[in-house]
């Protein structure tokens, strides 16, 4: 599904512009002016746009020849950025003025064995990042929690939101808004769903501040992570709200939502999957795997991730949930603005009489297994890696099991890292690895 009103736009634009005689237009790919370094000097000339190649060539040879026009205009070499391995053609769906791949080393972490609802087994974490050490460090926590018997994963809540604002006369005026969508919550769920074959309107919530009205509309998207579903979904209740209430619709996102911001309501309320992982690790896997103890690892997460935390004013109260949440989001596809919402991550320690326990919690993990860049060639491959791929069975399982397997991913990075401080071995151990 795609948005309307982008193609619309696109469509007129390119027709307006197109060229004389309509060279610039659908056809005029014949000729010289298919040929990529003709292509590229009627760009410099004024001639074409780079927005506008498409219409005349392939979209692998429209990245060609704006790395030609970039290479002309800049003089940089760009054969580094043109070897990629994903479909141009497929691609366009995620980006635009495409001039090639921008590359990350990857590495894969584990198996890491998780007891979730949806994934259950062992599971590779394939993890792209430039950090040298982290994919060590994700490792030796998998190989720890995996000897414990594996992380215990739960997800308590679901929920992708879109948040529109609207403008009325004054606080009354508002408050009878916000009684009309309680009472027509059934009208607006209708609206939504003629978008979407997948997506449920979950709840709408209300919020009046002065003169604005936000809606947090909440979504299950199932396997799509679900902004592009909940935001067309959105505009339509938006529809119907304007229609029947004195309310204007000011912004389809009202920041309430709350997209790709830090934010205390998604880790209060969830945004995304709400997923908690558990595990205790035996005092000998301790010594063993973290030279280290139980007692020493729950005193470094006291004092830093949560007295630290709260001293630093942070949402999140963890030591590096970030680093293994972007890793692999990078790495399968995954909208990676959404790492500022979905690191926020509480992790727990105690030493228990059998040895160390140890919990994440994430409150709003955004993860889809179809959808967005999850269909690029290396993501495709690295969502089959750990084995949830395309739309699951029920629809929302791959998604789900997604879902476990980052928090458990999270936990084992979350335990080395603690391990590591805790035995004072952080610094060696990148000194080791040559960083
Ligand atoms: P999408 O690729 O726009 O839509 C997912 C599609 O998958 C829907 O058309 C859905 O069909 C279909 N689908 C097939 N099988 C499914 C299954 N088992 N479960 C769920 N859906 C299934 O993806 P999206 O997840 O909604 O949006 C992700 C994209 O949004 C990313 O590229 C992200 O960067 C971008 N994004 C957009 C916004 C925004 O404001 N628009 C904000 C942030 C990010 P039906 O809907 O017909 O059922």
């Amino acid at each position: 599904m795609t948005d309307p009103e982008p193609d619309a736009d696109g469509e007129t634009d390119a027709e307006s512009e197109a060229g004389p005689g309509g060279e610039a237009g659908p056809g005029g790919g014949s000729g010289d002016h298919a040929d990529p370094e003709t292509l590229a000097g009627r760009v410099l000339d004024g001639e074409v746009r780079l927005y506008e190649l498409e219409d005349q060539v392939d979209a692998a040879t429209a990245a060609r020849v704006r790395r030609l026009v970039v290479e002309r205009e800049t003089g940089v070499d760009l054969s580094a950025t043109g070897a990629f391995a994903f479909d141009a053609e497929n691609a366009t769906s995620n980006i635009e003025n495409l001039v090639g791949g921008a590359q990350l080393p990857m590495g894969v972490a584990g198996p890491v064995a998780v007891d979730g609802e949806a994934a259950a087994g062992e599971y590779y974490l394939p993890v792209a990042t430039t950090e040298g050490a982290l994919v060590a460090s994700v490792n030796r926590g998998c190989s720890a929690v995996t000897a414990a018997g594996g992380a215990t994963v739960r997800i308590t809540k679901r929920g992708m939101t879109r948040a529109p604002v609207f403008r009325v006369e004054d606080v009354a005026a508002g408050a009878a808004v916000v009684e009309w969508v309680e009472d027509h919550e059934d009208d607006l769920a209708a609206a939504a769903a003629t978008t979407t074959s997948h997506g449920e309107l979950q709840s709408v919530t209300p919020s009046l501040v002065g003169d604005s009205v936000f809606l947090r509309c909440s979504y299950d998207t199932k396997d799509a992570m679900g902004m592009n579903m909940a935001t067309i979904a959105t505009r339509e209740v938006a529809a119907v709200v304007e229609r029947e209430t004195p309310a204007s619709l000011v912004a389809l996102s009202g920041n309430l939502c709350a997209d790709k911001k830090p934010a205390a309501i998604n880790a209060v309320e969830g945004r995304g999957r709400t997923v908690t992982a558990d595990v205790t690790i035996p005092r000998e896997v301790v010594a063993e795997r973290f030279d280290t103890t139980p007692e020493a690892v729950a005193e470094a997460n006291t004092r830093k991730n949560l007295v630290g935390s709260a001293k630093a004013g942070s949402l999140g109260f963890n030591a590096q949930a970030a680093n293994v949440v972007a890793g692999i989001f990078v790495a399968t596809g995954q909208d990676e603005a959404h790492v500022v919402e979905g690191s926020n991550c509480i992790t727990t320690a105690e030493a228990r009489d059998g040895g160390l326990y140890a919990s994440v919690s994430l409150a709003s993990l955004q993860v889809g297994t179809v959808g967005g860049g999850t269909g690029l060639a290396t993501q495709s491959e690295a969502l089959d890696v750990i084995g949830f791929s395309g739309g699951g069975d029920p629809p929302g399982s791959n998604a789900d099991a997604l879902a476990e397997v980052v928090a458990a991913g999270a936990l084992a990075g979350e335990l080395s890292l603690l391990s590591a401080l805790a035995s004072r071995h952080l610094s060696s151990a990148h000194e080791e690895l040559g960083r």
